[in-house]
């Protein structure tokens, strides 16, 4: 597989044209960025990290029949994916109250809810990725009512496959952002990543946070945290 021109550089990712129409090979950064954008640093080993831990969740989804973009990992920090569409939607799923949650609706983080929850934000920088409803989606054209349907049973199935893989890891999946495409016959996939950038992950027993909050609230020990859900992941995804 031929590595040709970047086509795109986001904040933790670049995405590369390959030889073959239909697949890319996204290459993970180790820069990382918050509250969009303005917050801005480096974590060290993030890349090899993200890359790794975001294929291994991506086969143990599909091997849960879930399709993914993901085909074949190419390097540390290398993957080669399926060409999609994205959709511009951030589909975000919650199990516990946190973050942007808890800011919204004023109650504390660490709420265990009765059942999962599921929102949208529309994809879009400039406004700072505002919240959506599916009707606006359907007025914006940015997704069939069907899409959006086969949209929502991936994420919850997601949560479902996730929650009790990292559950066996004695860690917490308090949310996650996903991001779905379209191949060219229109088939919905699971694209992006699944790595502590995009999700909150708790240690079940002592509640330490293990992901990108750390980087985003100063707490300190982001490497080390990173390191660690890796080091859990390999060892019960033997
Ligand atoms: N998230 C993400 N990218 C975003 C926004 C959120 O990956 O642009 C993830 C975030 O890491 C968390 C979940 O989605 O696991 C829910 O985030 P929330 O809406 O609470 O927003 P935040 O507090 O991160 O601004």
């Amino acid at each position: 597989m031929k590595k040709m021109e970047m086509l795109y550089e986001g904040k933790a990712k670049r995405v590369y044209a390959t030889d073959d129409p239909t697949l890319l090979i996204v290459d993970y950064k180790d820069d990382a960025t918050a509250f969009n954008g303005e917050k801005k640093g480096t974590i060290v080993g993030k890349g090899v990290i993200n890359n790794q831990m975001s294929n291994r969740l991506m086969q143990r989804l599909e091997r849960a029949g879930v399709p993914t973009h993901f085909v074949q990992e190419l390097s540390e920090r290398e993957t080669l994916v399926k060409r999609v569409r994205i959709v511009p939607l951030e589909v975000i799923v919650r199990n516990i109250s946190a973050g942007s949650f808890a800011k919204r609706y004023g109650v504390e983080e660490g709420i265990v809810f009765d059942a999962p929850t599921i929102e949208f934000s529309y994809k879009n920088d400039d406004l700072g990725d505002p919240l959506i409803n599916s009707t606006h989606v359907a007025a914006l054209h940015l997704a069939t009512a069907e899409e959006l349907d086969t949209i929502r049973r991936m994420a919850l199935r997601v949560n479902e496959v996730l929650r009790a893989f990292w559950s066996s890891c004695g860690i917490t999946l308090v949310d996650f952002k996903l991001e779905f495409g379209r191949l060219d016959d229109g088939t919905i996939i699971l694209a992006d990543e699944i790595s502590p950038d995009t999700c909150r992950l708790w240690d079940s027993v002592t509640r330490e946070k293990l992901d990108k909050d750390r980087f985003r609230r100063d707490l300190g020990g982001v490497e080390d945290a990173y390191a660690e859900v890796m080091r859990r992941l390999r060892e019960h995804d033997a």
